[in-house]
């Protein structure tokens, strides 16, 4: 049952959505989003790239027949990895991948109140954390930078909640380019940084706003403390194993190449049982085929384990589902749907996010809320407060428009609104006296988490 947060309880909330001001932030056209294609998905021109990507196409493609060749069929979790973030000719490495020229764009690229929101949401907790003196903001795979861009403006515009804390960034990016492109957009430029590209910490500066900001390749780089850990988008491109239940037993679906077409990939099944289709399954799984992402499940633990150790709270959204889904393995290119053995390195390749799974990764760890629909979420952290608020204070009639249409693509239910999930990890103790009961720690009533109950205004 939803909980009603009422605002007795959460006085914090509409307080700190009053306090951002009502900037306007340039944004691409809000027509596309990286899900099934659908009727407002169309193929953008990219004629000046597509010379360098045939190249580029050759190269993954002639690595992998090469290591198909000498090593036999590959998992999908390899392909996967290799496709996408291979160094020398993975997708993600040298471009940009986002927005209308690119192959997709994502929420926050569609909506600035979606970043905004989610810096609300890191504010909010961190005033239920008893307001810790230091902080990590702490964002996997960033992209663009532009949820980070969003969330470090709404920490400025609240310096006087925020008061004396120490703030510092933290970005978790294989691809240089992205990390370029982040850099342009979160500092004054690349020019400005350190740079030690075969060092952990491969680039250092400082933000707009005046925040120490860091680049790492490895979550377990990052410094330990008490952290807000934000992944939109980020789940859903780990590698994943993809298995079929047989009259056999469960076997493992694997790459090979295709006996009639040298040139072409197939999936084919393992003979017989492999080492992920030994330990990953649960033999009492009743679905016939399966998706299992398992360093999601690494990721997913060290985040557990260090909120258990050290506080803060991680926010993860994606598109995925509750351990019921099938085949979700897919590839994107230019807005459309792209089959996912050709062409290797040119599209993006996603899985849906299976949510089960994370919550059974960090089970007795630390407690998880949701999944909880994006359209739901966003609501509760008052969306529709902050698009008037947007709204009023735009006289130009297409920046208007522009605004409500962002809203409605990431809102609506045949849109994003219903297949994006939010889902949290959060220490054991911040829910331990639930709703209207007095805390251990502060003998007060310990406010709901922000976003996983209806808000009142
Ligand atoms: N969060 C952004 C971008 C999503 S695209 C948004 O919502 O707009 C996926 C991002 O994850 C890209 O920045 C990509 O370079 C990064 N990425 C992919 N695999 C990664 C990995 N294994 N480790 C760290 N970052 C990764």
């Amino acid at each position: 049952m939803m909980r009603l947060i009422t605002m007795r309880f959460l006085p914090g909330l509409k307080c700190l959505c009053r306090r951002i001001s009502y900037d306007i932030c340039r944004r691409g056209s809000p027509v596309y989003g990286r899900l099934y294609a659908g009727q407002w998905m169309r193929s953008c021109s990219r004629t000046s790239e597509s010379t360098k990507e045939s190249d580029h196409d050759n190269r993954m493609l002639k690595h992998l027949i090469s290591k198909i060749k000498s090593t036999g069929p590959i998992s999908v979790a390899e392909y996967m990895r290799e496709v996408l973030t291979n160094p020398i000719t993975g997708y993600y490495y040298y471009r940009d991948v986002l927005g209308a020229q690119g192959d997709f764009i994502t929420s926050p690229e569609i909506s600035q109140i979606f970043g905004e929101l989610l810096g609300v949401w890191c504010v909010s907790e961190w005033m239920a954390a008893g307001k810790p003196k230091t902080f990590q903001l702490v964002e996997l795979g960033p992209g663009r930078g532009t949820l980070a861009s969003d969330v470090l403006r709404v920490f400025s515009q609240l310096r006087s909640v925020l008061r004396e804390s120490e703030i510092s960034v933290h970005l978790v990016e294989v691809s240089p380019k992205l990390g370029e492109v982040q850099a342009q957009l979160l500092t004054e430029g690349e020019q400005h940084l350190l740079h030690d590209p075969s060092a952990a910490i491969y680039k250092m500066g400082t933000t707009k706003t005046g925040l120490p900001i860091s680049w790492y390749r490895d979550l377990q780089d990052v410094p330990k403390g008490f952290s807000f850990y934000l992944a939109h988008e980020f789940f859903d491109v780990l590698p994943i194993h993809k298995f079929q239940k047989t009259k056999q037993g469960w076997r493992e679906i694997l790459i090979d190449i295709e006996p009639k077409a040298p040139k072409k990939l197939r999936f084919v099944l393992a003979p017989s049982g492999t080492l992920a289709s030994k330990t990953l399954i649960q033999r009492n799984d009743e679905r016939d085929h399966v998706e299992i992402c398992p360093e999601a499940g690494v990721i997913i633990q060290s985040l557990a384990s260090r909120i258990t150790e050290d506080g803060g709270a991680a926010l993860i959204a994606d598109y995925g589902h509750n351990g019921t889904k099938t085949d979700t393995f897919r590839g994107f290119h230019g807005h459309q749907l792209h089959e996912v053995l050709t062409a290797p390195g040119t599209a993006d390749l996603t899985a849906d996010v299976d949510f089960s799974y994370l919550r059974q990764m960090t089970e007795g760890k630390v407690t998880s809320l949701g999944p909880i629909e994006q359209q739901q979420f966003l609501k509760n952290m008052g969306i529709d407060v902050r698009l008037q608020v947007l709204l009023r204070n735009v006289s130009d009639p297409a920046t208007h428009q522009k605004l409500i249409d962002a809203y409605d693509m990431i809102m609506n239910p045949e849109k994003m609104g219903k297949r994006f999930k939010f889902f949290a990890l959060l220490p054991h103790n911040r829910l331990m006296s639930g709703a209207g009961m007095k805390t251990e720690k502060h003998g007060a009533t310990a406010p709901p988490v922000a976003g996983f109950s209806e808000l009142q205004l």
